[in-house]
């Protein structure tokens, strides 16, 4: 049976529950990843939904390895780019499915300034800082805790990250809570403190194929940012600081349309991502509202993600360049995976118009961001 979502996009009613769901429906269970060349050992969860779609988190990075969502005919199926060894996470990794922190995107030269003291993180994207540094987030071990409840399997994972990690000011405790839930939803819950001011912008990196045929490339999903501006950015990928009307441009997807339409226009910002790199700007929101959609056609499958950060980074997989290794065998082609990254703006410690990314001691920084999985009649 369809509906239609408020976004106008024709969905299926998911089969219909008697009552809340009981703990009993949804499992966890843990495994034995791998071992670091330091020695310690790395965890596996997998969380299960009543309906049979699990997700499989690493303690190493807090890396979402896997997870699978019905297709339109209710086969599950892979979604999201990964490896099935813990070595080729720690060989080389472009942040498939990883926690990334603790700032997404780029500072401009690995320079701010805050409370007056000036400070220099490490430079490891050209010039600038990126997504936490040489040893970011998606590169710790997280201590974890799974509990089952009422709403569905939940891994919490703990990091604390050392005053001066990264060259970061303060020392910040960390949390990120994922629960898988019983109508095909993730839910991401982030939270930080510290004891001294701080900057903080936490996400998510997974990479996205709803065909879940890791050979193909994402350029026939179809895609909608419901914002009315973007962050052009210059020749290093730092936003120039204006906000951009989408209008008129490659970069409007208000009305969902092929992410391969315009990909390949003579316009300079998509020459300069080499396709869409680019952050969405849809302002502060003091609850979680739509940010995007991704519909794969041919398998019916429709992400939908909802968060209250104020911009959300569409990373159409540019720099996959076919030689990173497929588990089963071959290698994750060019643009076979698209990053839709919730966050805070890119290099906002520098930008005094961009919402704030301080964080003071006694503030408690939240955030959540939600992916929810349904399918579409055939077109
Ligand atoms: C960035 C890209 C970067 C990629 C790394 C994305 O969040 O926007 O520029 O190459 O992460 O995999």
């Amino acid at each position: 049976m369809a509906c239609t979502s408020s976004t106008g996009t024709k969905v299926q009613e998911q089969s219909p529950t008697e009552g809340a769901m009981q703990p009993d429906d949804f499992s966890i269970e843990r495994s034995h990843f791998g071992t670091t060349a330091q020695g310690q050992s790395v965890e596996k969860y997998q969380l299960k939904n009543p309906q049979g779609s699990t997700i499989e988190i690493i303690t190493y990075g807090g890396i979402i390895t896997s997870w699978t969502a019905p297709n339109r005919d209710g086969k599950q199926q892979n979604v999201v780019l990964g490896y099935d060894k813990l070595a080729d996470y720690i060989r080389e990794n472009p942040y498939f499915g990883a926690i990334i922190g603790r700032y997404g995107n780029r500072i401009t030269k690995g320079q701010f300034t805050l409370a007056g003291n000036a400070y220099q993180l490490e430079t490891n994207d050209g010039p600038n800082h990126l997504h936490g540094g040489v040893q970011g987030f998606d590169k710790v071990i997280w201590a974890a805790e799974d509990t089952i409840t009422g709403q569905g399997a939940t891994l919490l994972l703990r990091y604390r990250s050392a005053d001066g990690e990264g060259g970061y000011p303060g020392q910040l405790d960390c949390t990120v809570r994922y629960t898988l839930t019983a109508d095909h939803s993730l839910r991401v819950d982030y939270e930080a403190t510290t004891d001294q001011h701080t900057i903080v912008n936490l996400t998510q990196h997974t990479y996205f194929n709803l065909s879940g045929d890791f050979s193909q490339t994402i350029e026939d999903h179809q895609l909608l940012l419901p914002a009315d501006r973007y962050l052009p950015v210059d020749a290093t990928l730092i936003p120039t600081g204006a906000l951009a009307s989408v209008e008129g441009t490659p970069f409007d997807f208000r009305r969902m349309k092929s992410i391969g339409q315009d990909i390949a226009a003579d316009d300079e910002q998509l020459l300069r991502g080499k396709g869409y790199d680019h952050c969405w700007a849809m302002g502060l929101s003091d609850s979680v509202r739509l940010m995007a959609q991704v519909l794969h056609p041919g398998s019916g499958r429709l992400l939908e993600i909802h968060s209250n950060e104020p911009g959300i980074q569409f990373y159409s997989g540019n720099f996959l360049d076919g030689t990173l290794p497929r588990p089963g065998g071959g290698t994750y082609p060019h643009r076979s995976g698209l990053c839709l990254e919730t966050q805070h703006y890119p290099d906002s410690p520098n930008q005094s118009d961009f919402p704030s990314v301080t964080l003071l001691p006694g503030e408690r920084y939240q955030t959540t961001t939600i992916f929810t999985f349904t399918t579409t009649d055939k077109q």
